[in-house]
């Protein structure tokens, strides 16, 4: 699997010269399968400069086929999709996995940001591409673009998010991102640790230091140390720090990730490689 990073940031887009260096767009990740398929998680504002560069390939001929899946539908994981090319061009196809326990209630919802007073677009009716929406069913394992997607569902703020476990040919990279920690030093849960167990990339997002956590618990995002934990806890092998708030400058991050390495160091992960998400960069498994 070929992980790469569109968009690192959360909550909204934070462009400026302060945040160059890891990129100011909000969540997006692409997984070209070895098989030659096309995973993309979340449709932040990265989803644009994704979607510019699949239109030199099969994309702007109307013969590219992706499978989107969805953690949760706040701004920062679907503002995305308007400005996707790739949904303009007839002939293309995409599935869409995500949550609201049914398609019809997440096609609602993602129908809502089109509506006129948001979006130009007016409606998913718009699009030229093929859009099939479909609700992901935690805990049991799907198959879209070859390769063994599993689903869990984890507290963020007065929602919830999915979590993705994808496996491909022995490999295994979770996407855990926007992960509540209601409670304070409660660490991970075991159903959390079973979810991430073993697996070669871990992504987890690290929001926040832990004063800024201390003030903010409702809003549903992990510090670097809950992502050090979770990390430990299941042997995983790296761990990609993510979602980084958006009023942290490039420097912030910096030491967001040296403090994230003392960490993992502490709770005895001193293997686990760490590396922090930027925009435009990629990792292979
Ligand atoms: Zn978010």
């Amino acid at each position: 699997m070929r992980i790469k990073f569109w968009g690192v940031r959360g909550s909204i887009p934070a462009p400026g010269p302060d945040t160059i260096r890891y990129g100011g767009n909000t969540s997006c990740v692409s997984v070209h399968t070895r098989d030659g398929g096309l995973v993309i998680i979340d449709m932040g504002t990265g989803l644009m400069h994704l979607g510019n560069t699949l239109m030199a390939g099969a994309f702007g001929k109307g013969n590219g086929r992706a499978a989107i899946l969805l953690s949760h539908t706040h701004w920062d994981h679907i503002q995305g999709l308007g400005f996707f090319p790739p949904v303009f061009v007839p002939g293309n196809q995409f599935t869409v996995w995500g949550p609201g326990g049914s398609p019809e209630v997440l096609e609602a919802i993602l129908e809502g940001q089109m509506d006129p007073n948001f979006s130009p677009l007016q409606s998913l009716k718009n699009f030229s591409a093929a859009f099939d929406v479909r609700a992901v069913a935690c805990g049991e394992p799907f198959e879209a673009e070859r390769v063994r997607i599993t689903a869990r569902e984890h507290p963020h703020g007065t929602t919830t998010a999915l979590a993705f476990r994808i496996e491909e040919a022995g490999r295994v990279f979770v996407y855990a991102s926007d992960v509540g920690q209601p409670t304070a030093g409660a660490g991970p849960t075991p159903d959390a640790i079973a979810f991430y167990r073993g697996a070669d990339v871990l992504l987890h997002d690290t929001t926040y230091r832990p004063e800024d956590q201390a003030r903010r618990r409702n809003r549903g995002f992990s510090t670097y140390e809950d992502a050090a934990a979770a990390a430990t806890a299941a042997a995983v092998k790296r761990l990609v720090m993510f979602h980084y708030d958006q009023d942290y400058t490039d420097d912030d991050v910096d030491a967001l990730c040296a403090s994230c390495r003392a960490a993992l160091d502490r709770r005895g992960g001193a293997a686990i490689e760490l590396v922090p998400a930027r925009e435009g960069e990629e990792l292979e498994i």
